[in-house]
C-alpha cells in the first residue's frame, strides 16, 4: 500500500537524482546507479594536515552533489542521509566502542549561519543521535567571524583558522570524537583539534563524511 501511494506521489511531484538528474521515486534522493558509486566508508585512515582522519567517501560527485544541496539548498531532509554515512563510518571504523567517544562537532561561521539558516554539522548529529543514540555534545563556538572558506587561498585558510573558535564549556570528556562534513586543507579540523586536546581530551578521533582527493 505504502509503495503503490508513493508511485502515486511521484505522478504529481516528479523526483530527480540530486547527482545525474534521473527519475526516482519521492522517498528517494539518489538514484541506484549513482548510490553504487558510493562505497564508503574508505577502509583507511588519511593524513590530513599531519592528523589522522577517517572518512566515509570522496568529495566528489555523487557525494558533493549530495552535500551541496544540504548546505546550499536547503535541503535539510538530507540530514538523514549523510547521518547515515557517518553511523556506517563509525560503526565500521569503532566497533562496539563508538559509544564510548563523545561527538563534537566543528560549529557553522556566523557568516554561513546567516546565510544557511542552520548549523549544517549539528543537525547531523542531531540525526545521529535518535539514530543511533551517540553521545552528542555542543563544545566548540566561533570566536570570530571570517571570510566564506570558499574564497580563501590555502595560506589564508590556516591563517584564518587561527584563534577562530572558541569552547562553550570547559570539563570535556577524555575521549572525543570530532566531526566536520568536508575535509579539505585540514587547517579547521586542526584549530579544533588543537582546542580540544588543550582542554584535556587525551583519545581525539576526526572523523568526516567526504574528503577532498
Ligand atoms: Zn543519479
Amino acid at each position: 500500500m505504502a509503495v503503490k501511494l508513493i508511485e502515486l506521489a511521484g505522478c504529481f511531484f516528479p523526483n530527480a537524482c540530486l547527482s545525474c538528474g534521473n527519475r526516482i521515486a519521492v522517498s528517494e534522493f539518489l538514484c541506484d546507479s549513482c548510490k553504487c558509486l558510493i562505497k564508503g566508508p574508505i577502509p583507511y585512515e588519511l593524513s590530513v594536515d599531519g592528523l589522522p582522519v577517517r572518512s566515509y567517501w570522496w568529495y566528489e560527485p555523487p557525494v558533493s552533489d549530495v552535500i551541496r544541496a544540504y548546505k546550499f539548498g536547503k535541503r535539510w531532509r538530507l540530514s538523514k542521509l549523510i547521518a547515515g554515512w557517518l553511523l556506517n563510518l563509525l560503526d565500521q571504523s569503532l566497533p562496539g566502542a563508538g559509544r564510548d567517544y563523545a561527538i563534537i562537532s566543528v560549529p557553522t561561521t556566523i557568516q554561513a549561519l546567516r546565510e544557511r539558516g542552520f548549523d549544517t554539522n549539528s543537525l547531523v548529529l542531531r540525526k545521529l543521535r535518535r539514530m543511533a543514540n551517540y553521545r552528542v555534545i555542543n563544545a566548540i563556538t566561533v570566536a570570530k567571524s571570517v571570510l566564506p572558506q570558499a574564497s580563501l587561498t590555502k595560506e589564508e585558510r590556516k591563517a584564518a583558522a587561527e584563534g577562530k573558535f572558541s569552547l562553550r564549556i570547559k570539563n570535556l570528556p577524555k575521549k572525543v570524537i570530532l566531526f566536520d562534513d568536508v575535509i579539505t586543507t585540514g587547517s579547521t579540523i586542526r584549530s579544533c583539534a588543537k582546542l580540544l586536546e588543550s582542554a584535556g581530551v587525551e583519545d581525539l578521533k576526526i572523523f568526516s563524511v567526504a574528503r577532498t582527493k
